[in-house]
């Protein structure tokens, strides 16, 4: 006879992860987890490439926080390599010639204004702006656009020009003043000399990585764990019941993948943002005779690619940014480096395409709506997840609330 289990997780992201790992742990519940891909972590999993770099493969992560719950939480599976985030705009440098290009960082702030205007013209304006919000203050870049002093509106002008209009059309093919406000207010500019890209109380990356800690999340006697299997092939919606392999599967059934998808996509496909990863592995000259196939030669002496674990590409370029593994894991591997380029396009659901970012606006938000309300008629099933509520979420927002689902499916 079929083995019985008191909960049904699907999706092994942070998400399914944890509500599993939680059930498990202080419910005792025995927990079938279904995921889809051949490996646990969702979008979070990184991995060691062949050179030995830890890449992410799904886009760079860094775990950033005020949540102590969510922290402490964390903090059980692993330690953290206090990394800070850093990120530096790279743009033509209008002043100098074509090949010269400029740097500084984003959030756009006080030191980035000394670097475009100059020290200063750029001090000025920053007193001006200081004097007009508040020193150490976040101001969005469609506030600072509603100033009508002319010189703060010349300044919010530069900035949407020279840092935000062409990374979003390339992020999302829409405008900033036409994409959910909230997405740009996500990188503010910022009234300091703090040049973080996160003011969080805890920040950093887990010292051996982000899938060691779904593995051992995981790793409990009351968890089954199936990879390479997606759910979709098992489940059924009928009546308000859920059935698994046909029979009604009496219990709490987590679901974290696409709503539209569960729903055969009923009311329409919601539409969704993928993302192109171009990795590159480049190598110390000196080191590598000949060089390892699809590597690229780095100057002699080189570790490193480029300056800031991040570089944003603001102005040109078809990639939005490019980011430099070993800058964030702080692994030390003289003489190599895996760097990965991010390409957006509208998701199209075809073959190997993950959606990666909701597109959040009035209409989209309907159509999901409808969706919700269709989940809502089946009691024992949640929606919980960047891609089951289709919104922006960080990792630690998606920890929090499956903390909160344990604490409520386990009656606390
Ligand atoms: P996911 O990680 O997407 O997991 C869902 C899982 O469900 C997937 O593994 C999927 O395969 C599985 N699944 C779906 N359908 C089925 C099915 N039918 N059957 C079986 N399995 C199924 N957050 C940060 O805090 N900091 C960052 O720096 C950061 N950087 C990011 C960079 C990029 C490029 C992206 C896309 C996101 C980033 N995030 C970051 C957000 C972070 O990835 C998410 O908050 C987090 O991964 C969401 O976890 P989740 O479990 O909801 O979803
Ligand atoms: N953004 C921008 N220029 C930048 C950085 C961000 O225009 O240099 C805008 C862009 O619309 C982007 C959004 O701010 O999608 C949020 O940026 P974030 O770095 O938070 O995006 P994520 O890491 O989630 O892709």
């Amino acid at each position: 006879m079929a083995e019985r289990y008191d909960a049904l997780v699907v999706g092994a992201g942070f998400a399914g992860a944890v509500v599993a790992g939680e059930l498990a742990r202080r419910g005792g519940k025995k927990v079938l987890l279904l995921e889809r891909r051949d490996h646990v972590g969702g979008n979070a999993y990184d991995r060691k490439d062949r050179f030995g770099v830890l890449i992410h493969q799904y886009g760079p992560h860094i775990f950033h926080t005020n949540d102590q719950r969510v922290f402490d939480y964390l903090s059980q599976y692993t330690a953290w390599n206090g990394y800070q985030h850093r990120v530096a705009a790279n743009l033509p440098d209008e002043g100098g010639s074509p090949a010269q290009r400029m740097q500084y960082p984003v959030p756009f702030n006080l030191t980035s204004l000394e670097a475009a205007f100059g020290p200063e013209e750029g001090k000025r304006l920053g007193d001006k702006l200081i004097a007009a919000y508040g020193a150490e203050k976040k101001v969005t870049i469609l506030e600072l656009r509603q100033n009508s002093d002319p010189e703060i509106a010349a300044l919010a002008d530069y900035v949407y020009d020279h840092v935000f209009v062409r990374y979003t059309m390339k992020q999302w093919g829409q405008k900033p003043e036409d994409i959910d406000p909230n997405t740009t207010a996500r990188v503010p500019i910022f009234l300091s000399r703090d040049d973080r890209y996160f003011q969080d109380k805890y920040q950093g990356l887990p010292t051996d990585g982000y899938t060691p800690i779904f593995e051992k999340i995981l790793a409990h006697p009351g968890i089954t764990v199936e990879t390479s299997c997606d759910a979709l092939k098992r489940l059924k919606l009928e009546n308000g019941k859920v059935l698994l392999d046909g029979e009604v599967f009496d219990g709490p059934v987590i679901y974290t993948g696409q709503a539209d998808e569960l729903f055969s996509f009923r009311f329409g496909p919601l539409p969704y943002r993928t993302l192109d990863f171009e990795f590159e592995t480049w190598v110390d000259r000196a080191m590598a005779q000949p060089l390892p196939q699809s590597c690229v030669a780095m100057s002699e002496g080189g570790d490193f690619y480029q300056s800031h674990g991040t570089v944003n590409y603001t102005v040109d370029r078809p990639y939005t940014r490019i980011t430099e593994f070993k800058r964030m894991t702080l692994q030390e591997l003289p003489g190599v480096t895996t760097i990965v380029k991010e390409f957006s396009k509208p998701y199209s659901a075809a073959p190997g395409e993950i959606p990666y970012y909701a597109i959040i606006n009035p209409e989209n938000n309907a159509l999901y709506a409808q969706y919700r309300a269709e989940a809502d008629r089946y009691p024992a099933l949640h929606l919980l997840g960047r891609l089951a509520e289709y919104k922006y979420y960080n990792m630690d927002a998606i920890v929090s609330r499956a903390l909160t689902l344990a604490d409520k499916l386990l009656g606390e």
